[in-house]
């Protein structure tokens, strides 16, 4: 079988195979890492699959994708990620009473979807590193903003050969999120605050990524760089997994018929969780549109409707933290595909968005993009009310970046007409933001303690939280520092020792 090449969205002649790409997570020239082609699945293969658990719908979609690895490593790294991890199962699509299907993917250790990716990373990144890296410790940097902290770090935990660091806006992550970080068990786990926001904390981890002098520095000390973050083509891959595994849950509940289409509403930040239901669309699983849904940092809204993407706007702390972000890094790897792999292009493009802070694309692709794509957003009010509607609708209880889909799945259904079945994709238990939840049913906080929040929310609503959230009350604090976002290698370097 002819292995598969992975090339930079800003440089095609720059190859890697999977294991490269999934070690060095993004390219040396700052691009990052697509599949020279979308491994379809020939005609009846999809059909094939029906019935088939997760965990088979994972090797079957994953070793399509990583071709260096073989089955019997794909399958235990499988094995090794899910099962256990996941006793509720690891997707599971609940229906609403008004027929609308929610693919819930926040049964993980961590209650957040990012689980669904950063229990596998793990796995395939120390199965990488002994084919195609040196041997040295593979030290995991973190930009978050709020919920891939926490998943990576319970993902990588004690991961022999890893050391990791994580890296969250001191002030915008809820209480939940940031206890869950600074209680976080390991002898390899470290976390920090910085003075910013999540775009600084980004910015600030891809400037250490691609300084020679810090590789060289950790180099000497037996260590190289790697990410955990969206852009690394482990967290991808493993994200198209379960839009083919809903899919064939929704034939088999005998919602559409195998080749009917499915639209999926998504709740969007760094563009990752939607861009895997696009290589799943391109594989040939039946998609219809897929939804994309912003908070009140609407950029994508903005771009997907006008084509012109401009981060020179207010930056907002809003309801649906993870969703904070003005610069969605996987984007590119959209336009790369969108534009036939014009890498000129991209690189183009993304000069200007380091020089400007905008870019624009052209008519064409703008059409191209419309084909695929629907957007919309939702203020933090409009997403109060969608917690408070959905659940007096149907007695289903979603956090905050779940209501937003549901905000504007609502208003592209009435605006469209377009009747297709559609799954929304909830991302997040409604646990790990009690405060917003509450006050959202209309309920009364009381106090600031998290846990009486907690408690409160269960009462009013009658459903239960998860034990792994209850559990925090009794966990210690671990850790407490915050630096400037100019600091942070020197904090990685002061922790570590090096
Ligand atoms: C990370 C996150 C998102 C956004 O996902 P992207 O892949 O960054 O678009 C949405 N909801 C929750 C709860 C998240 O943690």
């Amino acid at each position: 079988m002819s292995r598969l090449r992975y090339s930079s969205t800003r440089d095609s002649s720059l190859q890697v195979s999977s294991s490269e790409a999934i070690l060095q997570g993004i390219s040396k020239d700052g691009g990052l890492f697509v599949p020279e082609t979308i491994p379809a699945f020939a005609p009846g293969e999809l059909a094939q699959l029906q019935g088939s658990s997760y965990q088979e719908v994972a090797s079957a979609v994953l070793s399509r994708y990583l071709t260096d690895f073989s089955q019997e490593e794909i399958d235990d790294c499988v094995k090794k990620a899910y099962g256990s991890k996941f006793p509720e199962g690891e997707a599971s699509l609940a229906e609403l009473k008004d027929g609308l299907q929610v693919l819930e993917l926040w049964h993980g250790p961590t209650c957040a979807f990012k689980d669904m990716a950063l229990q596998m990373l793990p796995q395939l990144l120390t199965v990488a590193n002994k084919k195609a890296g040196d041997g040295k410790t593979i030290l995991i940097l973190v930009a978050t903003s709020g919920d891939t902290g926490k998943a990576a770090l319970e993902g990588f935990c004690d991961v022999p050969g890893t050391e990791i660091a994580v890296f969250y806006p001191q002030d915008g992550v809820s209480h939940m999120q940031k206890r869950q970080m600074v209680t976080q068990a390991g002898e390899n786990v470290h976390v920090c605050g910085v003075d910013g926001n999540f775009d600084d904390c980004q910015t600030g981890v891809k400037r250490i990524f691609t300084d020679g002098r810090a590789a060289a520095e950790l180099a000497a000390k037996g260590m190289r760089f790697s990410s955990a973050n969206s852009i690394n083509w482990g967290r991808l891959a493993p994200q198209i997994v379960y839009y083919v595994y809903a899919y064939l849950e929704m034939c088999r509940a005998g919602k559409v018929a195998m080749g009917e289409p499915v639209n999926f509403a998504v709740p969007t930040g760094n563009f990752g969780n939607i861009l895997a239901a696009y290589f799943a669309k391109e594989m040939g699983v039946p998609i219809g549109k897929l939804i994309c849904a912003s908070n009140r940092n609407n950029v994508l809204t903005d771009f997907l409707s006008e084509g012109r993407y401009d981060r020179n706007r207010p930056f907002y702390t809003t309801l649906s933290p993870s969703m904070d972000i003005l610069v969605s890094s996987n984007l590119e790897r959209l336009l790369y595909l969108l534009s036939g792999r014009d890498d000129g292009l991209i690189g183009r493009l993304y000069r200007d968005l380091s020089d400007t802070g905008r870019f624009a694309v052209k008519e064409e692709m703008l059409g191209r993009l419309k084909e695929s794509f629907a957007a919309g957003c939702a203020d933090d009010a409009e997403t109060s009310a969608a917690i408070r509607e959905v659940y007096d609708r149907s007695g289903y209880l979603c956090d905050p970046h779940t209501a937003v889909a549901f905000k504007v799945y609502g208003e592209y259904r009435a605006a469209t007409g377009d009747e297709t079945p559609t799954v929304v994709v909830s991302t997040a238990s409604p646990y790990k933001f009690p405060a917003s939840v509450l006050e959202a049913l209309g309920g009364e906080l009381p106090g600031k303690n998290d846990f009486s929040i907690l408690s409160s929310l269960e009462e009013r609503s009658g459903v239960a939280a998860p034990a792994a959230l209850k559990a925090l009350r009794d966990k210690p604090i671990r850790f407490g520092d915050c630096c400037m976002p100019g600091e942070m290698f020197g904090w990685v370097k002061a922790v570590l020792n090096i």
